[in-house]
């Protein structure tokens, strides 16, 4: 594959995360060949490629106009010129702005060619010491914490690592979120600042993470990939029949929280999963 653009071609280039020597060959050979950058920031953009001394035309394709950006630049991809679509960092598409654009360009038959880079979902799971067999990504988890709490819910018994991005703003209380459904001693890693000065990864159980990062400022400030391990094989295979007719004649007459909690004493499952089965058998 060649390092310059071809005509009438997408490519999605990813970018750096953090460390702008991650860029690539590839990557700075198509960003200076295209005829145009489809860019999510294009001040952002602008000042990567003043760093690489690129100078090319940019449009801003952001998630407040992609659905009707889209349509113009495959247009402009129709007519034979060749675009790089870059998100403000890492791979464009994953959190990030651009599936309205490869959706089109596969429509009418307009070849789209990855320029593969750095993305934070893919390195925070290569270095955190967590199965890499088997993942689920679940992008941002919802701002407000009753969302959340569904959203680990259902991941709560995934068998794969699963992983998540969070922002500094709500780092504290999606981990207590992840505790309160989780429980304290699942193995859970924070990757912070990837690839920046102030990287860290720590790998511990939940309880103790959570004190880590409450103990220390510094470990909440910056950009975070949270990677959980997944369920244990005791909790997959467990039968849970009884709890599940238990907690069904229960339902019947009290709030699930209390029907959680009388099964969880009777049945001596964990308050956590039986929680979990409670919302799954209300669904
Ligand atoms: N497209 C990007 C990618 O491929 O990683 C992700 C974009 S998303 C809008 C931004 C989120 O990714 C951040 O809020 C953070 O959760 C995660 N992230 C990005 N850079 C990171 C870094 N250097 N270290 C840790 N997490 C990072």
């Amino acid at each position: 594959m060649s390092n310059l653009a071809q005509k009438g071609t997408l490519y999605i280039v990813a970018t750096p995360i953090g460390n702008l020597s991650d860029i690539s060959e590839r990557a700075k050979g198509i960003l200076s060949s295209v005829d145009l950058i489809a860019a999510e920031d294009t001040r952002h953009t602008k000042r990567l490629l003043q760093h690489l001394g690129i100078n090319c035309r940019l449009l801003a394709l952001h998630e407040h106009n992609e659905d009707e950006k889209s349509a113009l630049v495959a247009d402009r991809l129709a007519a034979g010129e060749s675009v790089a679509l870059v998100s403000d960092a890492g791979t464009p598409l994953i959190s990030d702005p651009g599936f309205p654009l490869v959706r089109e360009c596969h429509q009418r038959s307009i070849p789209v060619s990855p320029i593969p880079g750095s993305s934070a979902l893919i390195a925070a799971l290569s270095a955190s010491g967590l199965a890499t067999d088997e993942f689920h990504f679940i992008g941002f988890v919802p701002r407000k914490s009753n969302a959340r709490r569904e959203v680990f819910s259902e991941k709560a018994t995934a068998s794969g690592t699963w992983l998540f991005y969070e922002s500094s703003h709500r780092i504290i209380e999606s981990l207590r979120d992840l505790a309160a459904i989780i429980g304290d001693l699942r193995r859970v890693v924070l990757a912070r600042e990837l690839t920046k000065l102030h990287e860290t990864i720590i790998s511990a159980p939940l309880a103790e993470l959570l004190d880590q990062v409450i103990a220390d400022e510094n470990q909440q400030k910056g950009e975070f990939v949270v990677i959980v391990e997944g369920a244990a094989q005791k909790e997959k295979s467990e039968d849970f029949s009884d709890v599940d007719r238990i907690l069904r004649i229960l339902m019947a007459d009290l709030p699930l929280k209390q029907a959680a909690s009388f099964t969880s004493e009777i049945t001596g499952v964990k308050k956590n999963i039986v929680y979990q089965r409670g919302l799954a058998l209300k669904g």
